[in-house]
């Protein structure tokens, strides 16, 4: 191939390139855009769009806590503070606190796989942002709260029997790993 050939095609050839690439670009300007426009213009909430065993922030319901401490044990990196106490007349046994640093907190999933009844758990929140570290501490006991018996046979309060299945559910969804495939593209 000759030198001015050579020359010709390389031209020719960069033309065409850029045609092409303008091409691509332009069909753009007629397509419906799928970028999101996070987070005030969208259908629904992203909380709502997000598969269930998403690991957002921790939530607890001491409804149906234990104060088996499970959770605080397991942690790797130490985010969760409980502290129960006895009051020395009825003798009932409450937490006093019970802490979760979502600042220090890595969303590894053990202390919500560790507990025995699907009392803390992740939600589908994301958005813990404030102007002062200290709110990202969450405090789930802010007056002494009874520590949760399991009944031997079932719970009978209906309230409590409700909060027991959803414990329940959230386990067998999170925590047991044959439900992986299925779960998570399940809606919330
Ligand atoms: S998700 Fe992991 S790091 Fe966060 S509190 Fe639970 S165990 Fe600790
Ligand atoms: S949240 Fe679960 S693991 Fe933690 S103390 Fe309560 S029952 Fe035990």
């Amino acid at each position: 191939m000759g030198v001015i050939t050579k020359y010709v095609n390389n031209i020719a050839e960069t033309v065409t390139t850029i045609f092409e690439g303008m091409a691509i670009t332009l069909s753009h300007l007629v397509r419906r855009p799928i970028t999101l426009q996070y987070p005030d213009r969208l259908e629904k909430p992203v909380q709502e769009m997000l598969p269930r065993r998403y690991r957002g922030i921790l939530e607890v319901d001491l409804d149906i806590c234990t104060g088996c401490l499970a959770c605080e044990r397991v942690c790797p990196i130490s985010c969760i503070t409980i502290g129960i106490e006895m009051n020395k007349e009825t003798k009932q046994r409450s937490f006093s606190h019970f802490d979760i640093d979502i600042c220090k907190c890595m969303y590894c999933g053990l202390c919500a796989e560790a507990c025995p009844t699907g009392s803390i758990r992740h939600s589908q929140e994301f958005e813990g942002a404030c102007y002062n570290p200290a709110g990202l501490v969450r405090h789930f006991a802010t007056e002494p709260v009874p520590l949760y018996k399991p009944k031997k046979g079932g719970e009978t309060d209906p309230k409590l029997a409700h909060k027991v299945d959803v414990g329940q559910k959230y386990l067998d969804e999170f925590a047991t790993p044959e439900s992986a495939g299925g779960a998570g593209a399940e809606e919330a």
